[in-house]
Order: C-alpha cells, then sequence, then structure tokens
C-alpha cells in the first residue's frame, strides 16, 4: 500500500482487510449499485455504500420527506420535510463522497419500469416497505442474473437474505404470496439501521470477493432477545420466478 493513489486514501483502512487491497477497492469503484427505495434500509444503505467507495449509487423513490421518517431516514434532516427523498438523498451522498456518482430517480419500482435499472447495474439492495415492488426486483434481478440483497423490519426484528440467481433461492422462493400489508409499521431506527449495514456488508463482499455472502440461509434478527437464527432456506418448486433457473 504505499504506493496509494491519493483517491484511495480514505479507504485506506478497509484496503489493509485482508484479500481486500486495491483490486477490491478498484473492484467497488468500478460497481453500480441500485438502492431499491430509500428509507429506513435504503438511507443507511446508501450512506454505507458510499462510505465504502461504490462508484455509482441509482437510488429511487417515489417519496417526499414526512416528519415520521425522521426516526430512522437518517439522510433526511428537518430541514428536509416535504423534500423529494431522492433529492435530498442525492445531495446529502454527494457532500459526503464526491467520488461517487449518484442519480436519482423519483418513481415507484413497477413490473413495467424495473427491468432496465436492473440491467443497468451489478446488484441491487433492497429497501422497499411492500411486497409487491419487492416481487418486481426480484424477477427482474433472477431474469437478468444479478444479486439481490433483501433486508425487512418490523419493531425490533428484521430478516436477511441474499439471492443470487443460479445459486439460490429466490425471494418468492421465501415469500410466494404476498400477505396483508400492516400500517403503519413500527421500527426501531437502529433496527432498520443494523439490517441495512448487513446487506451492504452482503453486497461489498459480493462486489470484492472478500469473505462469503450468505447463501441459501434466511439470517432472523430479534433485538427483543438480542439473537441472530439462521433457517436454511430451500428453491421452491413451484416457484415461478426461478424455476428452470
Ligand atoms: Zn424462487
Amino acid at each position: 500500500m504505499k504506493f496509494l493513489p491519493a483517491a484511495f486514501e480514505r479507504y485506506s483502512r478497509q484496503m489493509i482487510i485482508e484479500g481486500f487491497g486495491i483490486e477490491g477497492q478498484s473492484r467497488l469503484r468500478r460497481a453500480r449499485v441500485l438502492v431499491a427505495g430509500v428509507g429506513g434500509l435504503g438511507c443507511p444503505a446508501a450512506l454505507y455504500l458510499a462510505a465504502a467507495g461504490v462508484g455509482k449509487l441509482l437510488l429511487v423513490d417515489r417519496e417526499n420527506v414526512e416528519k415520521t421518517n425522521l426516526n430512522r431516514q437518517i439522510l433526511y434532516w428537518e430541514e428536509d420535510l416535504g423534500r423529494s427523498k431522492v433529492e435530498a438523498a442525492g445531495e446529502k451522498i454527494r457532500r459526503f463522497n464526491s467520488q461517487v456518482e449518484v442519480e436519482t430517480l423519483k418513481m415507484e419500482l413497477t413490473f413495467e419500469n424495473v427491468y432496465p435499472l436492473v440491467e443497468e447495474v451489478d446488484l441491487v439492495v433492497d429497501g422497499l416497505d411492500n411486497f409487491e415492488a419487492r416481487f418486481a426486483v426480484n424477477r427482474a434481478c433472477v431474469e437478468a442474473g444479478k444479486p439481490f440483497i433483501h433486508a425487512a423490519v418490523h419493531g425490533l426484528q428484521g430478516e436477511l437474505l441474499t439471492v443470487i440467481p443460479g445459486k439460490t433461492p429466490c425471494y418468492q422462493c421465501y415469500v410466494a404470496t404476498a400477505p396483508p400489508e400492516r400500517r403503519p409499521l413500527p421500527v426501531l431506527g437502529a433496527t432498520s439501521g443494523m439490517l441495512a449495514c448487513l446487506e451492504v456488508m452482503e453486497a461489498v463482499k459480493i462486489l470484492t470477493g472478500v469473505g462469503e455472502p450468505l447463501l441459501g440461509k434466511l439470517l432472523i434478527f430479534d433485538g427483543y432477545q438480542m439473537e441472530f437464527r439462521l433457517v436454511e432456506l430451500k428453491k421452491l418448486e413451484t416457484c415461478e420466478v426461478c424455476r428452470g433457473k
């Protein structure tokens, strides 16, 4: 690391992680990541992806900032109330790390529009809050062969699932049909922050090749008891998304 390029200096503490090096950092710099939904999961995920030096972030969200977002959506401050989330998030990320290219799209992700966005990136981080959009992103990722890192939170609990098309079960092998959505969702900011950090760790590992991603297992976090559990997941024979892939 003696002749570290100046642009890499801010990443020097992660580059000395075993197996990371200039190669790992260069891979992150070339990487493009879609953050699907920039809320309780998407805000910290985008921040840590930018901190790690991911070259391009594509932030997608349709909402404006509301007061009830502020307990967990840490890219939005009081001054941002009423602003478009992606505009506020994009501005913060650019100020935080000017080496990261940020593209923002104010829209809802659907089966109709998600395919070209997934084609543009290397992987997708789930920051969504509804099953329909997750189904759309999962299907597009499986069809495009792009990793999809799913997380969801509820209260002090959360779950993490990494989908590598062709290698692991997909999100719809786990949730075949959408259960009824309950609103408003109870959540502590620390819960979504922690699950977002786990998503970013999976993303960085996949992008750099350092470590082993969570393959074929669902991680369940219970903050009430401070317990982590791993549950083996199998491909659903009847899964209409990844069957035959
Ligand atoms: Zn499946």
